[in-house]
C-alpha cells in the first residue's frame, strides 16, 4: 500500500497496526512468562518508544499472573552520522528513580547499529540493577557496530528508514498507527 503524505515524500506501509499489535502481544506473553510475579521496572526510551511502552505495559497488565511494571523514562540523542558511529550518545533525561536492585527492562523502539542501546545498557548496568533485559519492537540487524543483547524482539524491520508508531523523520510521522518506509523525492529511503 502506498500513501501520499506530502508532495515531497511518500510512505509505504511495512507493518500494519494489526501486525504491530500482534507483535506487542507476543512480546508481552514472553515477558510475562519470564517475570511471572516478580517486580519489574520498565525504563522506556523517549521519544520513540512512547507507543511501544504504552501498549506493551497495558498488554502486560491484562495477562493473568503477569508483572505489573512500574514505568520510568530516559531520553537520549545521538549526534549526526559521523559522531554516532563513534558511539557518542547524549543523555537528555535520566530516570526519576534509582534502578539499584530492580529487575529492569529497557523498552526501545528500534535498534540499528546498536550504539544507542549499548550506551544505555552500559549506563544502567553500572547502577547495579538486580537484572537487566531489553525489549525492542523493531530490529534492523544489518549494520551493527555494537554487540547488544536483545531479549525480546517484536519484528525484524527491512534495511530501510522507517517512521510511524513513535518513530520520526525530523519530528514528523511519529503519530502514524503503522510503521512505514519513508521514501524521499529522489526515490531513495531516508537515512
Ligand atoms: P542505533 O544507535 O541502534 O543505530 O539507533 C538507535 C536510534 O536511532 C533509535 O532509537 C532511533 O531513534 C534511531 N533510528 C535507527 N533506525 C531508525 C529508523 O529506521 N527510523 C527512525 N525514525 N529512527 C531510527
Amino acid at each position: 500500500m502506498q500513501t501520499r503524505e506530502s508532495s515531497a515524500e511518500r510512505i509505504e506501509v511495512v507493518f500494519t497496526a494489526e501486525a504491530i499489535a500482534a507483535a506487542i502481544d507476543r512480546m508481552a506473553r514472553a515477558i510475562a512468562a519470564d517475570y511471572a510475579e516478580a517486580d519489574l521496572r520498565i525504563v522506556a526510551i523517549l521519544k520513540g518508544a512512547m507507543f511501544v511502552v504504552s501498549d506493551l505495559s497495558r498488554a502486560l497488565a491484562t495477562l493473568p499472573g503477569g508483572p505489573r511494571p512500574t514505568l520510568d523514562f530516559m531520553a537520549v540523542s545521538s549526534y549526526g552520522n559521523d559522531t554516532r558511529s563513534s558511539g557518542e550518545v547524549r543523555l537528555l533525561k535520566d530516570t526519576s528513580e534509582s534502578v539499584e536492585g530492580c529487575n529492569v527492562l529497557i523498552v526501545e523502539d528500534i535498534v540499528d547499529n546498536g550504539l544507542t542501546l549499548h550506551y544505555l545498557q552500559g549506563l544502567l548496568r553500572s547502577r547495579a540493577p538486580k537484572s537487566l533485559k531489553t525489549a525492542v519492537l523493531l530490529d534492523k540487524p544489518y549494520r551493527r557496530l555494537a554487540d547488544v543483547r536483545l531479549d525480546y524482539v517484536g519484528l525484524v524491520a527491512p534495511d530501510a528508514f522507517v517512521v510511524g508508531y513513535g518513530l520520526d523523520y525530523q519530528e514528523r510521522y511519529r503519530t502514524l498507527p503503522f510503521v512505514a518506509n519513508l521514501i524521499l523525492p529522489s526515490g531513495e529511503s531516508a537515512r
